[in-house]
């Protein structure tokens, strides 16, 4: 017999979930907010990865919940081997990072492949409410769209911070798992992201990844008051936090010639700052340093809704991707890893409701 699910966003978590519903018998109607399927998963660089060893996972985030933790780690490869079972395009098995193991997608081509076999989605359709009727799955992708939440968990400077992300994910899923008796994770405050250009630099959704400014590691990082911060993690993440709780949510990276044939991953610091240059940042040159203003860009936040290992928010409703928490607390971890394994534990268990 078919079952009816519906859900809460078009992007890797809910596309995943739906896919893998109807694979499972379930008549499946996507609520999609935005103008085309994929939300941030479409923006993205693709990479699906997991640390090489589950100890390192708990160290690089060591506030998350090992639980689910220990699902992503476990069931990613498997699911990873499911999605190309579909079809979608790999661009490269090599994550470039001797720490991780995981395989780049071609992020239109994955969008396409999901959506395909998503089953109904309706654009521009966001849910509003809890259905009273059918099971929902929240895949609406986390806060960093809204304001108010920002500057409620993250920072003042909320009103300061690019968002680096789809624009229609905003704290939806947030507000209906709340509602529906759903908890909060620790880790409200956490967020992924990137330093960009600081205004005046122009920053499309075409620049969030050429755009990042990824060289901390080889900067002096000072604040508006000359206040330095020194990079403490291999993704950065946290100096883009750090960044987003300084005056207009904004930092200076001053490199030293000799740091500028530097590499990080496939670009040299010096092509990042052309890049900085070319988007129209403040960038001067002075006795040997190139200064760069940064700004704090969010991706997505870490903090949101508490789920058990059935993906389980409340009586009926389940989450997946960014609205659920607790993965990468105290660190980063993938956010496509976590969405696409937690979807299709969303829809193994609404199937089993079902049955
Ligand atoms: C530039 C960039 C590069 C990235 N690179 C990587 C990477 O290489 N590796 C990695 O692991 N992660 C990466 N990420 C992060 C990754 O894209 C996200 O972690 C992932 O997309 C989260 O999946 P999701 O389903 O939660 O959210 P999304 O994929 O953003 O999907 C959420 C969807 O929900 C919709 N929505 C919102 N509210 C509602 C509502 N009320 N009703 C219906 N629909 C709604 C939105 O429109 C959106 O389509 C990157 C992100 C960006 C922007």
């Amino acid at each position: 017999m078919s079952s009816e699910l519906i859900v809460a966003g078009g992007g890797m978590g809910g596309l995943a979930a739906a896919a893998r519903s109807r694979e499972l018998g379930a008549s499946v109607t996507v609520f999609e907010k935005g103008d085309r399927p994929g939300g941030s998963m479409a923006l993205s660089s693709g990479f699906f990865w997991r640390y090489r060893d589950f100890e390192r996972f708990r160290e690089e985030c060591p506030g998350g919940d090992p639980e689910l933790q220990r699902l992503v780690f476990e069931r990613l490869d498997e699911d990873l081997a499911w999605i190309e079972s579909l079809g979608a395009p790999v661009l490269t098995r090599k994550t470039g990072n001797p720490l991780t193991v995981g395989v780049q997608f071609d992020p239109r081509g994955l969008t396409d492949t999901l959506a395909r076999r998503a089953g109904e989605i309706r654009l521009g359709a966001a849910l509003n409410e809890i259905p009273a009727t059918a099971p929902v799955i929240l895949a609406t992708g986390g806060f960093q769209g809204d304001r108010d939440l920002l500057r409620r968990y993250v920072t003042p400077e909320a009103d300061e911070l690019v968002l680096r992300a789809n624009r229609w994910s905003a704290g939806d899923g947030l507000r209906l798992g709340l509602d529906a008796g759903g908890e909060l994770t620790d880790g409200m405050d956490e967020f992924y992201g990137r330093n960009l250009p600081a205004p005046p630099a122009r920053i499309s959704p075409d620049g969030f990844r050429p755009l990042a400014q990824l060289y901390a590691r080889y900067a002096r990082v000072v604040n508006a008051e000359g206040e330095r911060y020194v990079a403490r993690t291999w993704s950065e993440i946290d100096v883009v936090q750090w960044t987003a709780r300084q005056s207009w949510a904004r930092a200076w990276y001053v490199v030293p010639d000799e740091a500028l044939g530097k590499r990080v991953r496939d670009r040299t610091v010096g092509e990042m700052i052309q890049a900085a240059r070319d988007s129209g940042a403040a960038v001067r040159h002075e006795r040997g340093e190139t200064a760069v203003e940064v700004v704090a860009g969010i991706t997505t936040t870490l903090g949101g809704l508490r789920v058990d290992a059935h993906a389980r928010v409340a009586e009926g409703v389940f989450a997946c991707g960014a609205d659920v928490g607790g993965i990468s607390t105290g660190g980063y971890s993938s956010g496509l890893a976590a969405a696409l394994v937690f979807g299709r534990i969303a829809a193994e268990e609404t199937g089993a409701l079902s049955r």
